[in-house]
C-alpha cells in the first residue's frame, strides 16, 4: 500500500527536504550508507572484506549536469585508487548508476555515459576488478544495456543488473547467459506498469526463478542478488544442480539488510557480497529500501509525527 506513494516520494524534491530534515533520518540512513565521504566508509568496506566481498556504490543519479557526471567519474576513479591501495581489488569491484555519470543529457548523453562508463571501467581494470551497471527504471534498460554491449567489447567483465519483475527480462537472462558474461539478477525496486511488469509479490518471485534458471544453465557468471531466504535456496539448488562450484557464482545483498545471513552465508564457504552505498546524494535509495519493508516505513512516520 505504502510502495508506489513512497517510490513516487523517492522523486520529488518537496518530500526530499522534509525527509532530510528529520533527525532520525540520519540515524536510519546511516544503516544502509557506509558513509558521507570514501574516508568515511573505508572503514566499513575493510571490515566486510575480512569474510565478504563488497561493490560500491558512490551515490547519485538522474544528473542533469555534465561537470556533475565528470565529478562522479572521479569519485570512482579515486575510490578504485585507494581500494587498489589497500590490496582490495580481489574483493572490491564497483557499480555506477548510468544515469549518474550523464546518460539522460539533453545532448548526446548516451555517448558521455559510455566514455563515462569506460574511464571508469579503465581504473578498475587497472587494480584488477571490474564494474556492474545497476538498472533504474524501465524506459533505460534498452540504453543501458547498449552501453553494456559497447563497453564489453573492450572490457568483456563488465556486469549488468537485470530486474526479474520486468516482463522482458528471460530473454535478457538468455541474451546475457554466456561464457564471461555478469550478471546481477535482483527483483526490480521501481514503480513499474503492468503493462512492462508483473506487479504482485508471488509472480514477481515466479519471474525470479524462472529468470535465475536461465542463468544458472547457462555459461555466465549469476550474481543472485536477493535477500528472500527462498530465493537464497533456490539458488543454491540450481547452482548444485548445473554443476557450479561456490566460485561459479555469488549471492549479493545490500549493506544493512540481513547481515546474519551474509555472515552464515560467508561462512559456509559461500561468495557473498555486499553492496555498500557511500555518498551525500543517499535520498533515492534510501527511499527505495522504505518503499521495500513497511516496518522500515513506520519507523520514520513515528519520527516524523513526534518531531
Ligand atoms: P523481498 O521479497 O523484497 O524481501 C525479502 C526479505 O528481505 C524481506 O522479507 C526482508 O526480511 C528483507 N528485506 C528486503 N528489503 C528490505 C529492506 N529494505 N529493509 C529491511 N529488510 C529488507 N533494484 C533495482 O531496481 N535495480 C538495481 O540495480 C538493484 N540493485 C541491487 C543490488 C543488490 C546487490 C541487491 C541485493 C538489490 C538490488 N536492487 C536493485 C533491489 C532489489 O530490486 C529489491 O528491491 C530488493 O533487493 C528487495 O528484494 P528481495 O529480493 O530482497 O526480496
Amino acid at each position: 500500500m505504502l510502495r508506489k506513494p513512497l517510490l513516487l516520494a523517492a522523486r520529488s524534491a518537496k518530500v526530499r527536504t522534509v525527509v532530510e530534515r528529520t533527525p532520525m533520518t540520519r540515524a536510519m540512513v546511516h544503516r544502509f550508507v557506509a558513509g558521507s565521504t570514501m574516508e568515511e566508509a573505508l572503514p566499513a568496506i575493510e571490515d566486510l572484506t575480512r569474510d565478504r566481498y563488497v561493490t560500491l556504490d558512490f551515490l547519485g543519479e538522474d544528473t542533469a549536469d555534465a561537470a556533475q557526471a565528470a565529478a562522479t567519474v572521479t569519485a570512482y576513479r579515486d575510490l578504485l585508487a585507494a581500494l587498489g591501495e589497500a590490496g582490495l581489488g580481489d574483493r572490491a569491484e564497483v557499480s555506477v548508476k548510468l544515469s549518474a555519470v550523464g546518460q539522460f543529457l539533453d545532448r548526446d548523453g548516451e555517448k558521455i555515459a559510455l566514455e563515462n562508463a569506460r574511464e571508469i571501467a579503465e581504473a578498475a581494470k587497472a587494480i584488477g576488478t571490474t564494474v556492474t551497471f545497476d538498472m533504474e527504471d524501465h524506459t533505460t534498460v534498452d540504453s543501458t544495456l547498449g552501453i553494456l554491449r559497447e563497453l564489453r567489447e573492450d572490457f568483456p567483465s563488465t556486469g549488468a543488473v537485470l530486474q526479474a519483475y520486468l516482463r522482458r527480462t528471460v530473454a535478457d537472462c538468455r541474451d546475457l547467459s554466456g561464457a564471461g558474461s555478469r550478471v546481477r539478477l535482483c527483483k526490480g525496486a521501481y514503480d513499474e506498469p503492468a503493462s512492462v511488469a508483473y506487479r504482485d509479490k508471488a509472480e514477481v518471485d515466479k519471474a525470479y526463478v524462472r529468470a535465475l534458471r536461465v542463468l544458472m544453465e547457462g555459461d555466465g557468471y549469476p550474481m543472485v542478488a536477493s535477500h528472500d531466504p527462498r530465493m537464497v535456496a533456490i539458488a543454491g539448488s540450481l547452482a548444485e544442480a548445473n554443476g557450479r562450484s561456490a566460485d561459479d557464482y555469488e549471492y549479493q545483498m545490500l549493506y544493512g539488510i540481513r547481515d546474519a545471513e551474509q555472515v552464515r552465508l560467508a561462512a559456509e564457504g559461500k561468495r557473498m557480497r555486499v553492496y555498500m552505498p557511500y555518498g551525500t546524494e543517499w535520498y533515492g535509495y534510501y527511499m527505495r529500501r522504505l518503499a521495500e519493508r513497511p516496518a522500515n516505513v513506520l519507523f520514520l512516520a513515528r519520527s516524523l509525527v513526534t518531531r
